[in-house]
């Protein structure tokens, strides 16, 4: 059996103190905070985390979702998924956040997963969370059994000769096309990261999965001021209606000035190794008329890149038929 302790820090900076202790913030932390707990204490029955210390940073002053003085709006680190998609301001102004967190897991779930363990939840990955079988995100330089194994769920972005992992969130992917920026309290203080460049791609370090350092407390999320007037949409697409992670999803949020598109942003879920914001599909797109012929040439250039696997070649023509379906669903909303 596992042996850990466990303990409840008073205020942030207690818990950075015992966190910095840590040797790093990745796999293999023996130092890691507790929030909800699905993605932690579910490793840990399958020895795949084993820390020594667990911090509950639950008592912590991060459950509120507040105003952002000139706009935008504040997402403290422990606001339940729940709370957050079913948040007035959320569902009103950005909806492509309420849309994926509800298209996620299932609502026990979302009543105990925050949004700081949903940012840093793990693939799911069937080798990552088997310790009888090799895996280099887990035990870097094991080898990666994946590449030549069962690859269907994998990644088709952004994947190395190192690790084909999709990153799981549905969230993340809606704050990427939100351009979200992640606030962290650490030993050097406090830092202000976009989104886009909190997450690592594998490349020959996979089990090192996001920018954060040992001490490292994300404390809150700020999403920008709304785009007024834009339409938003997340599709996922999986292989249930329910509790299931995404083949391919597309986060849209889309405004039409007379008949061409004037403001994009596009994120990919499923398909990446990180959350896949679509520069390319967003440069197609703008200033372009808003229908099927635009909206196919984008889809073509979000995946140009795309790699597949010997089990996951569909997932190419699937993202790319779920991008022109929530960017149609989009304009037809
Ligand atoms: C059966 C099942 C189905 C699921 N389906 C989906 C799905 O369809 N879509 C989807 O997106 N997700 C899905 N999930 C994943 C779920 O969204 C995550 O487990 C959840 O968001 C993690 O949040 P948590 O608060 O429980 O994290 P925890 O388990 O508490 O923590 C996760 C990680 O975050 C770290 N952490 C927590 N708080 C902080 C902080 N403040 N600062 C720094 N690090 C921190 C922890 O140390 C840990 O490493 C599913 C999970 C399960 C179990
Ligand atoms: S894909 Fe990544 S997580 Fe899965 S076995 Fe390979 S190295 Fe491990």
């Amino acid at each position: 059996m596992h042996i850990f302790e466990f303990t409840r820090p008073a205020d942030p900076a207690a818990a950075i103190n015992v966190a910095a202790q840590s040797k790093t913030a990745q796999q293999g932390a023996d130092v890691r905070f507790l929030g909800g707990g699905t993605t932690l204490i579910d490793l840990m029955k399958l020895n795949v985390e084993t820390p020594t210390r667990v911090l509950d940073i639950n008592r912590l002053p991060f459950g509120k979702v507040e105003d952002v003085p000139g706009g935008g709006l504040k997402i403290g680190a422990a606001v339940r998924n729940s709370d957050l998609a079913n948040h007035a301001k959320v569902q009103r102004d950005y909806s492509v956040l309420s849309q994926a967190i509800l298209s996620g897991a299932s609502g026990q779930i979302r009543n105990m997963a925050t949004t700081a363990g949903n940012l840093v939840q793990r693939t799911r990955c069937v080798y990552f969370r088997d310790t009888a079988m090799p895996c280099n995100k887990r035990e870097p330089g094991s080898g990666c059994p994946a590449i030549t194994g069962s690859n269907r769920t994998m990644a088709v972005l952004g994947a190395s000769d190192h690790c084909i992992a999709t990153n799981p969130s549905d969230m993340c992917v809606a704050m990427a096309a939100l351009e979200a920026v992640i606030h962290v309290q650490g030993p050097q203080g406090t830092r202000a990261i976009p989104i886009g460049d909190f997450h690592l791609l594998p490349g020959d370090t996979p089990s090192r999965e996001t920018v954060l350092e040992p001490g490292d407390l994300i404390t809150h999320v700020t999403l920008p001021a709304p785009i007024a007037g834009s339409k938003q949409v997340y599709l996922k697409l999986r292989d249930r209606a329910s509790y299931e992670f995404a083949l391919a999803s597309a986060a849209v949020v889309m405004k039409v000035d007379g008949d061409n598109i004037s403001y994009i942003r596009i994120a990919l879920g499923g398909v990446g190794t990180k959350p896949w914001r679509s520069l390319e599909a967003e440069a197609a797109l703008t200033g372009e008329p808003a229908n099927a012929a635009s909206f196919r040439k984008a889809a073509d250039a979000a995946l140009r890149d795309a790699k597949p696997q010997s089990e996951n070649k569909f997932k190419i023509e699937l993202a790319k038929r779920c991008l022109v379906h929530a960017l149609q669903t989009a304009v037809n909303g």
